[in-house]
């Protein structure tokens, strides 16, 4: 439908779709901009251009029209206040991870929250009426705006009014004179600097009239009534009208501080922070000058380069202070915005990656290197996260909480950004050999295929400029992944089956044969469990035939059967084969039971990925950013076998789904959207709570036991693990500790073996410079003679300096590396690695310059292999050895004390 076509028939009768009671009321003219035509609304009868278009606009930098100033958080709470004042509940924002739309990644306005799709149909659920949300909303498609025009954000605040018009709720005119009052009661701006202009609102298949408010040039907001449906002249009223009212806070925030740009009043002390860091002298009414017409002509030019060329001119900007002052501003302004979005979308579970959503969360880390780099700052990107977090959680309290997970995410992301420079390097070398800038596409590819980002391209001079498209158009790429293909089948005119495996669940039961079509048949009710949620369908007889597959379609449930067919009309008795459902509700409970313990073990990113519950094996997926390690996988299975000791009860309830979001929060959601009202609800006493179809135990005893048999890395950010639980998993164990455990290692092949090493290695390399910075923070900080941290031990005397790991848990690739970074961020240090491999024991020794004359690895190597039985060789620096004496390892370890130490 086209916009401008509504927008001309709502406006030829503006009194029936824009004349609010408050226009009338305060006595609002209606006006045609001299400029471009729109109409608009105001009190002041000598404006006769639109609010874009008159002088005054941005006129607000440097001169707020309010006498009271508030920043973002501030802002936030005199919002709030006016609401809650005026009979509005104020909600919680919703995450920013969109976990009830199949078709969106991150929330992109605040109405989403509360939009659920229903087949084809889109309904809406509000857990109260009128209401009021801070709905942070992530959007991608501006990015390369964010830093440079003062008001594009990767990620902002929504002020999300929302009204259902019914004996609660209100329409139009209570809306506008709302948002009016908003403006002039509670922020003190002038009446007359208030302006509405006419607009209209389309989107999936339903329209509206909407008005947008400004001040001083700048929208501040937009009343949307959405009202109809259908084509413009043949369309129907909703039955369900709705006012969606968005406000940028950050707006609101910039107009009554009148800052050059939004950004210096809306990332609390972090903006000041950077400016010291950086040393820039802000010149207050320069950048008032050039942020100002940035604003101003934003609109005017196609091209953001032009924008900046202009407003350079215009403040009188020399050549040495564009690149002294407007470029460091620029990059420091794109660090705080993109770190602000990462820490939403990251304590919201979102994982950075190269597939889906998790896309744009790597390139906005990657911008940050770049910019870093470019910039040359030493920054600490955890303070940066504790300052952001410390000034956000006056709104959002649940931030609070997630600052270490995110401090993790960002190290190991930071951590492979660096790993793949090098790489980054050679491949734009070989492109700026070639006589022409690439293409969008080629630098689209570039970044999909290679991880190549344009900043990196910039900062190496290999492009000039980052063509203003990119983002917008990867943006594009990605938005729309999530969509699924939804199989059609329809069995016309059959009721819904009853599922009697959701009632009392009998194993046998009698049923009626209401249609057969070839193999399939269809049963007036069943306790056949049907495929769905991962969890493979129940096998049995019906009348005597087999049942080898059951699939639902719609609510209707199909059995295949193998042998003879049950004519129509029949009545047949029926029988779930017991022992395979049983294994498989053992199965399909124990992956709830695996998610809570991955999460608990791992971090708060975890999610359910996917899942799949056959009776002799399965498998969960779930999001997590690197391989796990074999002490992970040990914890993991160790906290599930713990949730089954403790006997504790699985208990079903149903809610409705409004009510079941807000008590339990969108976690639920492990399982994926839930298309319908009533959700069941599966938990695991508190340990894990989520909505699901499947069919579980009542006490988590009746597992008895849970083995995980192997877990990979199948994309990036997802890791399978595969597991078996119940007496498969008794069987698993007797297996593995009879003699037939060599016999199948033995027949593992080469390659399986060769890829399993290079796994771990590749996890090593990737923990191993994290384990080195936690280490040595402890190592400056501690008084302490002694740290222990994880399995890495420390010792300190006045003569000596020793780090040791003996754990069985690492190989000689780790000992390696470790040994070797540790000592070149600390020369006074010994390390001493030992453990086993192929039945012997193994050392190796890294001694620092400043004690390698005195305490040489080769003397230690040699010294400590006698004790082992064995010999060793190497330099001062480095050496390594070992013996056949595998009792003898505390020995050792007491030897490198004693040599080392005293
Ligand atoms: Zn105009
Ligand atoms: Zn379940």
């Amino acid at each position: 439908m086209d916009k401008k076509e509504i927008l001309k028939e709502f406006s030829s009768d503006s009194d029936r779709y824009y004349k609010v009671k408050l226009f009338e009321e305060q006595g609002f003219v209606r006006k045609a901009c001299s400029k471009c035509g729109r109409f608009f609304w105001t009190l002041d009868s000598g404006r006769d251009m639109c609010p874009e278009d008159a002088d005054d606009t941005y006129s607000f930098i440097g001169d707020p029209p309010t006498t009271k100033r508030f920043d973002y958080t501030e802002a936030w709470k005199q919002v709030e206040e006016f609401f809650v004042k005026n009979g509005h509940t104020s909600v919680s924002r919703y995450p920013v991870v969109c976990r009830w739309r199949d078709d969106l990644y991150f929330t992109i306005a605040s109405i989403v929250d509360f939009q659920r799709v229903m087949g084809s149909k889109v309904v809406f659920e509000f857990p109260a009426n009128p209401l009021v949300v801070p709905q942070t909303c992530l959007r991608f498609k501006d990015l390369e705006n964010v830093g440079v025009t003062g008001r594009h954000f990767s990620s902002f605040c929504m002020i999300g009014q929302h009204s259902i018009p019914d004996s609660n709720g209100y329409w139009k005119d209570e809306c506008v004179d709302l948002d009016f009052r908003l403006l002039t009661e509670q922020f003190g701006i002038k009446k007359e600097e208030v302006v509405f202009v006419e607009d209209v609102w389309e989107g999936g298949g339903s329209f509206g009239s909407s008005l947008e408010y400004f001040v001083k040039g700048l929208e501040l907001g937009n009343a949307v009534f959405t009202e109809f449906q259908g084509e413009l002249g043949k369309h129907t009223v909703l039955d369900q009208k709705i006012i969606d009212m968005g406000a940028g806070l950050e707006r609101f925030a910039w107009i009554t501080m009148g800052t050059p740009t939004a950004y210096d009043c809306c990332f609390g002390p972090i903006t000041n922070h950077l400016m010291q860091k950086i040393g820039i002298e802000s010149d207050s009414d320069m950048l008032k000058k050039y942020f100002t017409s940035i604003s101003k002509n934003l609109e005017i030019y196609d091209d953001l380069i032009d924008v900046r060329k202009h407003a350079v001119s215009s403040a009188g900007l020399t050549d040495d202070q564009v690149r002294k002052i407007i470029t460091p501003l620029e990059g420091m302004y794109l660090i705080a915005d993109h770190l602000r979005t990462l820490i939403f979308a990251i304590a919201d579970g979102a994982l950075p990656s190269n597939v889906g959503g998790g896309y744009n969360l790597r390139m906005m880390i990657r911008r940050i290197r770049g910019t870093v780099d470019r910039m040359n700052l030493k920054l600490d990107i955890d303070e940066l996260v504790d300052m952001h977090i410390d000034y956000l959680k006056n709104t959002y309290p649940e931030l609070d909480s997630k600052r270490e997970d995110v401090k993790t995410i960002l190290k190991i992301e930071s951590q492979r950004y660096v790993e793949s420079k090098s790489r980054m390097k050679k491949i734009a070398k070989k492109m700026s050999q070639k006589d022409r800038a690439p293409t969008v596409d080629e630098l689209i590819t570039l970044y999909e295929s290679d991880g190549v980002t344009p900043e990196y391209l910039k900062e190496i001079n290999a492009i000039s400029e980052i063509p203003s498209s990119f983002y917008a158009k990867l943006s594009d790429l990605h938005q729309s992944d999530k969509k699924k293909t939804v199989e059609q089948l329809s069995i016309e005119g059959l009721p819904e089956t009853e599922m009697l495996f959701y009632k009392d669940d009998p194993m046998s039961f009698d049923a009626k044969v209401l249609r057969v079509i070839d193999d399939l048949v269809v049963l007036d009710r069943t306790s056949f469990y049907a495929r769905g949620g991962g969890q493979e369908p129940d096998y049995g007889t019906i009348s005597g035939s087999k049942v080898i597959d059951v699939n639902k379609h719609g609510s209707v449930i199909l059995h295949k059967l193998e042998g003879d067919i049950p004519k129509e009309g029949d009545t047949v008795s029926c029988k779930v084969d017991e022992t395979r459902r049983s294994n498989i509700t053992k199965n399909h409970t124990s992956t709830h039971i695996l998610n809570a313990s991955a999460r608990k073990i791992l971090g708060s990113w975890v999610w359910q990925h996917s899942a799949f519950k056959d009776d002799d094996h399965a498998r969960l997926d779930i999001t997590h950013h690197s391989s796990l390690t074999k002490k992970q996988k040990q914890e993991i299975e160790d906290a599930a076998n713990d949730m089954i000791k403790q006997d504790l009860s699985v208990t079903i309830e149903y809610f409705d789904r409004g009510t079941a979001e807000q008590k339990y929060g969108f976690r639920i959601y492990q399982g994926g959207v839930v298309p319908v009202k009533s959700v069941r609800i599966v938990s695991i006493e508190d340990k894990d709570i989520e909505a699901c179809g499947g069919t579980h135990v009542k006490k988590t005893g009746d597992i008895e036991l849970i083995k995980i048999t192997r877990t990979k890395r199948i994309q990036d950010g997802v890791i399978r693990i595969e597991f078996v639980s119940g007496n498969t998993a008794q069987a698993y164990v007797n297996e593995q500790e009879s003699a037939l455990v060599e016999m199948s290692e033995m027949k593992k092949s080469k390659e399986e073996i060769n890829r399993e090493r290079e796994e771990n290695k590749e996890e090593t390399r990737r923990i191993i410079p994290l384990i080195v910075e936690d280490f040595l923070k402890k190592n400056s900080d501690a008084n302490d003679k002694k740290i222990i941290w994880n399995d890495i031990h420390l010792e300190k005397t006045d003569s000596g300096k020793l780090c040791f790991v003996s754990s069985s848990a690492y190989d000689e690739f780790f000992h390696m590396n470790l040994g070797k970074q540790l000592i070149k961020k600390d020369s006074s240090l010994v390390y001493f690695g030992i453990f086993e491999d192929n039945n012997m024991s193994r050392i190796i020794v890294y001694a620092g310059e400043n004690v390698s004359e005195e305490k040489n690895a080769r003397s230690l190597v040699t010294e400590i292999s006698k004790i082992l039985g064995g010999a060793g060789g190497g330099n001062a620096t480095f050496a390594q050895g070992g013996g056949k004496n595998r009792d003898k390892i505390s020995e050792a370890l007491s030897k490198a004390k004693s040599m080392v130490l005293e």
